[in-house]
Formats: structure tokens, C-alpha cells, sequence
């Protein structure tokens, strides 16, 4: 049997409905903000990653799809080409070639597409995942450095999360300097890796020669505790950049945005100037970022054109919609437990012990002397329950019930007075 390959997947009915949701809200968005749609190639030449988003980094160091494009003909050169890991180098790239910068306006740009990195599969990380992202680019002289570009984005962020009905995200934020104060920052890195760096990975004593930067981006845990005693950029950031991050952060003030300061994050792209972010969810364990973006003030002369400062994110789009999906399946099974009376005597414990539950705001059902075991287990996990409580002679004399937990199979013994704590520890 011909299978998709590793880290690629079909998107079946019924999810492609709330893919094509998420999609059509943020259409709406982008177009309540003034933003108009870019369509970029997926393949361009693999010097536009290697130039844009940095050779030292992970998505051109080890997980871009690139081949060698071989001459048909005498006259042709042979290419070396890549599937696009990422849409802002795209975005810059045709923004350069088509010379949107004569308008002297801001170009306000977004794109939905798939992107192509070789990574690990595991949950919420693809080989070929899908971005919804935007950029705001401009000369100077249309204002694209200004801080207020970045509060707009950020708060277009937010109502695009909210038109999809995501909750309980958090937006952290920083900023990593210019290309004025960055090298400050870089040389003091440099010389504080010198004393640590042997103790830590491979990457990382090699990224603290090329690109010390990229250091903070390190995932291994033995190295966490040397990355936290490093410099930080914030005390490193020259009077303009500091004055721009305060002016962002005020206005998000302003705006009623809700943001954490986290001085540790670089991002994994070289481009970022200033301001950086990244929005996170519970729902997504380890992959907890469902979108990144910052500010890209040097990319477009990096590639060789005008001056035109910027700043974009892109939405994991497979993030979101997973993400979307777990807080739907949670608010749909709002029943903390089912009370299982195990014989007909244990019918009035049962109906008591609901009582009080309820009483106290917990949402439970109870079932009969009619279920066995197995069918009171199985009830309770069609009707969504998290866990179900048994009612028996044994627990009515001891004063403990037997506690199933549906979703871990777990069961545990709590006592009546902890009960109540114990169910809605979870979920509410
Ligand atoms: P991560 O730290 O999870 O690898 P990243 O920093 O590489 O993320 P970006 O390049 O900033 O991610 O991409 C923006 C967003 O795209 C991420 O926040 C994430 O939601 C999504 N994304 C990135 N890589 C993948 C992938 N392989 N599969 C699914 N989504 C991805
Ligand atoms: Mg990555």
C-alpha cells in the first residue's frame, strides 16, 4: 500500500470545515485591518533562505527540502532550489522585484500556504504544515519602523484569535536589539560562552563561535541552567531600541493586550530586529507555540534591496486548529462525573452524594442499580464525563470512594471530604 509520506497528512472532512473556518476568519480580519493577499512561490532559490533566514539557524542548517535543479539544455544553469520553510523571506523577495516600495506606502500583505521543513514528526510539527501570516513593509518614510506598526499587528493578532474563539493564550514578548547594539550583545555572549561552553551541546559550542545568539534558542535541558546565568539583551539595548520597545509596550497597555516580558527569546531566525513574539497554548504540550513572528528592519537591503523595514508573524495553522479542537472536546464535556450506585440500596447514597456535589457546582449525572460496572464505565465516557465515582457498601463504610479517572484509566481512592476538591480540580 502507497501511504503519505513521514510528516505529511491528509485533512479529511470533518476537520477541513474548521480548517476552512479558521481561514475564512482570518481573511476577515486581514481585511478589517487593511491587509490584501500575496500569493509567493513554494519553491524559490536556496539562496534566499541561506541570505534571508540565516545559514547558522535550524530550518537552514538541518531542515530545509533542497535539490539540484539539473541543466536541460546548454544554455540553462543548473539551479539549486528549495521548498519554502517559511513565507516572510517570499514576501520581502517579491516586494524587492516588483518594486512595491514606489507607491511610498505601507504594503500590508498576508499569506495562507503550506511550508515544507524536515523535522521530527510528532504532534503539532509536520514536514509539510500550513502558515497564516503578514507583514506590514515599507520605506522608512511610510512610518514602517514605528513602533505604533507593532502594537497594531499584535492587537490584529488578538482579534483575529478571538474571531476563531481561541482562549488561554499567551503572548510573550521582547526585543532583541539592531544591528547597532546587537554586536555588543554578541560579543558579551561570546566571551561568557567561552567559560561554559564545553560543558554543553554540540550545537551550541558550535553556534557559540558562528552565532552565540542562536544559543538561547537551545532545547536541550542540561543546558537550560548555563543559557539562564548568560547576559540578557535588555541590558544591552541601545537608547532607540529601548525607547521603541517602551513605546510598544505602552501602547499594549493602552490597547488592553495582555503580554509577558521574556528576555530568553530570540526566535529561530536570523532576520529579527526589535521586536519579537510569540502567542503559546496549554492545549499543545510540548509544541506550545501556535504562532511567532517580530520585526525584520534589515531583511529586504540583506537581500539587496531599498531600505524597508517591516514586521510579520505566521500562525501554525495545524497548531491552531489543534488547539481549537481540544478546547471544543473540553467545553463539550463539561460533566465532571458520573455517580455509580453499585446495587439498588446504593441508589439514595448516590442521589445524596450528586446532591451535595451539584450543590456545590459541580456538574455530575447519576446512573442505577441496573449498570454493571463495565456499562456504568462506558456511559460515563459517552457522556463525556471525566471521571466516575463508585457508590458501593465497601465505600459507604469506609468513608473513601473509588475514583476512575476515563481519560488516564487511573483510579484512585478519595475520601468524601476531599471530593468535591479532587473533581473540580480538573476542567473548572
Ligand atoms: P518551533 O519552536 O515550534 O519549532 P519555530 O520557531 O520553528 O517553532 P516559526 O518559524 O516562527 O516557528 O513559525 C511560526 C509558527 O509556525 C510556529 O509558531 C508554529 O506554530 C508553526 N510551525 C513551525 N514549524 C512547524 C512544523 N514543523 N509543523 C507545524 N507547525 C509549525
Ligand atoms: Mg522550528
Amino acid at each position: 500500500m502507497i501511504k503519505a509520506v513521514r510528516g505529511t497528512r491528509d485533512l479529511l472532512p470533518p476537520d477541513t470545515a474548521l480548517w476552512n473556518f479558521v481561514e475564512n476568519k482570518a481573511r476577515e480580519v486581514f481585511a478589517r485591518y487593511n491587509y490584501q493577499e500575496i500569493r509567493t512561490p513554494v519553491f524559490e532559490s536556496t539562496e534566499l533562505f541561506e541570505r534571508g533566514v540565516g545559514e547558522e539557524t535550524d530550518i537552514v542548517s538541518k531542515e530545509m527540502f533542497t535539490w539540484e535543479d539539473k541543466a536541460r539544455a546548454a544554455s540553462e544553469k543548473s539551479l539549486s532550489l528549495t521548498l519554502r520553510p517559511e513565507n516572510t523571506a517570499g514576501v520581502v523577495r517579491a516586494y524587492i522585484e516588483h518594486n512595491l516600495e514606489k507607491s511610498g506606502l505601507l504594503q500590508k500583505l498576508y499569506y495562507l500556504g503550506p511550508q515544507f521543513r524536515r523535522e521530527r514528526p510528532q504532534k503539532g510539527r509536520y514536514r509539510q504544515f500550513y502558515q497564516i501570516g503578514a507583514e506590514i513593509i515599507g520605506p522608512p518614510s511610510a512610518g514602517s519602523e514605528l513602533p505604533i506598526r507593532d502594537a497594531e499587528v499584535l492587537d490584529m493578532l488578538v482579534a483575529l484569535l478571538d474571531a476563531v474563539g481561541l482562549t488561554g493564550w499567551t503572548l510573550f514578548l521582547n526585543s532583541v536589539g539592531c544591528s547597532n547594539c546587537r554586536p555588543a550583545y554578541n560579543q558579551a555572549l561570546r566571551e561568557a560562552l567561552a567559560a561554559v561552553k564545553d560543558q554543553m551541546c554540540a550545537d551550541c559550542r558550535r553556534r557559540a563561535e558562528t552565532n552565540p545568539l542562536r544559543v538561547l534558542d537551545c532545547k536541550v535541558v542540561e543546558d537550560q541552567p548555563i543559557i539562564e546565568a548568560l547576559p540578557k539583551i535588555a541590558d544591552y539595548l541601545d537608547e532607540p531600541c529601548r525607547e521603541h520597545f517602551a513605546q510598544v509596550k505602552a501602547m499594549l497597555d493602552e490597547l488592553g493586550v495582555p503580554y509577558q516580558v521574556n528576555e530568553r527569546m530570540v526566535r529561530g531566525l536570523d532576520y529579527y530586529t526589535r521586536t519579537t513574539f510569540e502567542f503559546t497554548h496549554g492545549e499543545l504540550g510540548a509544541q506550545s507555540a501556535v504562532l511567532g513572528g517580530g520585526r525584520f528592519d534589515g531583511l529586504s537591503e540583506e537581500l539587496g534591496g531599498p531600505r524597508a523595514p517591516g514586521i510579520g508573524f505566521a500562525i501554525g495553522e495545524d497548531r491552531l486548529v489543534l488547539a481549537l479542537q481540544a478546547q471544543q472536546k473540553k467545553a463539550e464535556s463539561a460533566l465532571q462525573a458520573l455517580i455509580v450506585p453499585l446495587g439498588k440500596e446504593m441508589n439514595r447514597h448516590a442521589l445524596k452524594l450528586a446532591k451535595e456535589l451539584r450543590e456545590a457546582g459541580v456538574a455530575v449525572d447519576v446512573s442505577d442499580e441496573s449498570f454493571r460496572l463495565k456499562k456504568s464505565f462506558e456511559t460515563a465516557e459517552k457522556l463525556g464525563a471525566t471521571y466516575a465515582v463508585l457508590v458501593g457498601e465497601n465505600e459507604m463504610a469506609s468513608g473513601e470512594f473509588a475514583v476512575k479517572n476515563l481519560e488516564s484509566g487511573e483510579q484512585t481512592k478519595v475520601a468524601r471530604a476531599g471530593l468535591l476538591k479532587y473533581l473540580s480540580a480538573d476542567g473548572i
